[in-house]
């Protein structure tokens, strides 16, 4: 057998429970790739503790914070709505234009390039918390020990490991786009784009280089690490906590997860998306707020969007599991 034959094998195998084949064998990424990583990572909650001390008696002014909250906005919308339900999913169709803008919009996101991102989830949907799964938080099993190594796995451990999603074969249809490739190369220069324009924003309202640098805190790193990790507790809690009330395929345990519809713009109703992954709303239930949703709705009326694959009711209904369960079965289901 070969070795792919092999992991065929074993994904067909796979009970539900145990830890993934594999799971222990570590190949660490490359230094260059870790060190990339890390320092992605650590680097805006290292900026958070300076910018607590900074702020600690002297507060941190409005126009930090309003401009924080604007870039977190325009970043957070261009990957739920650019990144994810547009390129990912093909929820709707976009302008060109405004394709373009939501991909650059979500390459200010800190979260990798356009390309590499829609790859990545593409296979996350095709593998869904079976081997093969970059990100589930069932990689270890469903002991006590193996979820909580698994949540942090999910989480950011992903990041680290040399598992390449290879972009031939997930992502063609964006390599055959030469906008997106154009979008997808620049995306060094879209995240010093990211840093700078609150920096230099903060410098032109307050006319200080302190403004300008506080501004760079809140408004760049800080709003950069909320995001990131709302989206990775997308792909680690909306796994493990949280009501299932829509039937999903088998292994499949993604939740809904309401204390974070809001600040990922309506992408922690994920037991709703991994049901209907193409549908534009993933809040499928009555008064599951869904910013996202909303946006895309806009771009409707304003004729910028079109084909949109709004929830048919009769099909929603067909996908209801039945009385609410909860996903985290310590047996496992
Ligand atoms: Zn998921
Ligand atoms: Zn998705």
């Amino acid at each position: 057998m070969t070795i792919s034959e092999q992991a065929v094998q074993h994904r067909q195998d796979y009970d539900g429970a145990s830890p993934f084949p594999g799971a222990e064998e570590h190949a660490p990424a490359g230094r260059l790739q870790v060190g990339l990583t890390a320092t992605i990572v650590v680097v805006p909650f290292v900026a958070l503790g300076v910018a607590i001390a900074l702020a600690w008696g002297q507060g941190v002014t409005l126009t930090d914070l309003l401009l924080a909250a604007v870039l977190y906005v325009v970043t957070g919308l261009g990957v739920t709505v650019g990144f994810h339900r547009l390129l990912t999913h093909a929820s709707f169709t976009a302008r060109p234009w405004l394709r373009v803008v939501l991909a650059v919009a979500g390459s200010m996101a800190f979260q990798g390039n356009v390309v590499d991102w829609v790859a990545v989830h593409r296979r996350h949907h095709a593998f869904t918390d079976r081997p093969g799964d970059p990100h589930s938080p069932y990689r270890y099993g469903t002991g006590l020990r193996g979820q909580l190594r698994g949540l942090a796995h999910a989480h950011l451990g992903w990041l680290f490991a040399d598992d390449p999603t290879p972009a031939e074969r997930y992502a063609p249809d964006l390599l055959a786009d030469p906008a997106m490739r154009r979008v997808a190369r620049a995306f060094p220069a879209l995240c010093a784009l990211s840093l700078a324009l609150p920096f230099l924003a903060g410098w032109a309202i307050t006319g200080t280089l302190y403004g300008a640098l506080t501004a760079f805190l809140w408004a760049g790193l800080i709003r950069i690490a909320l995001l990131q990790h709302v989206t990775w507790s997308v792909n680690s809690l909306c796994h493990v906590i949280g009501a299932r009330p829509f039937k999903t395929r088998r292994h499949d345990r993604s939740t809904n997860l309401w204390p974070l519809a809001l600040l990922s713009f309506g992408e922690s109703w994920h037991n709703g998306h991994h049901s209907e992954p193409s549908c534009a709303r993933h809040g499928l239930n009555r008064g599951q707020f869904d910013p996202s949703a909303a946006v895309i709705g806009l771009f409707e009326r304003l004729g910028w969007a079109g084909k949109v694959h709004w929830p048919d009711p009769e099909r929603i209904q067909r996908r209801r599991a039945g009385p609410q369960r909860q996903a985290h079965a310590p047996t496992g289901d």
